[in-house]
């Protein structure tokens, strides 16, 4: 269970970015994709970043994961690598994957949620 403090914390970082990532635009407004949003320290603590609200975004899991400790000038700059590694995950996605869903009502939007 988190602590009050984190999910104040959280709950006012995702309100200011609209429960969205602000690297690749996820929106985590329902208990199912919620799950998926992190609070991402822009500028990483390894490298001195703060826990003040400046230095914290809200990130889904992959991009938090996929960010790692880099450091990055800006919000753009984050983004435009962002979406550099993301068009490559999506490569393999479309090669391996993709190929292999089968069709289901059910899951007709997320097969194409991050299109
Ligand atoms: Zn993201």
């Amino acid at each position: 269970m988190a602590t009050p403090g984190k999910i104040r914390r959280d709950l006012r970082i995702f309100q200011r970015d609209k429960f969205r990532c602000v690297y690749c635009g996820y929106t985590g407004n329902t208990f199912e994709t919620w799950r998926y949003l992190t609070v991402d320290h822009f500028n990483p603590r390894a490298s001195g970043g703060t826990e003040d609200d400046g230095n914290l975004v809200t990130a889904c899991m992959d991009c938090n994961t996929i960010k790692k400790d880099y450091q990055f000038a800006t919000l753009e700059a984050a983004k435009a690598q962002l979406a550099v590694w993301l068009a490559k995950e999506r490569k393999d996605y479309d090669a391996h994957f993709a190929p292999s869903l089968e069709p289901h009502p059910a899951r007709a939007d997320s097969v194409t949620a991050y299109r």
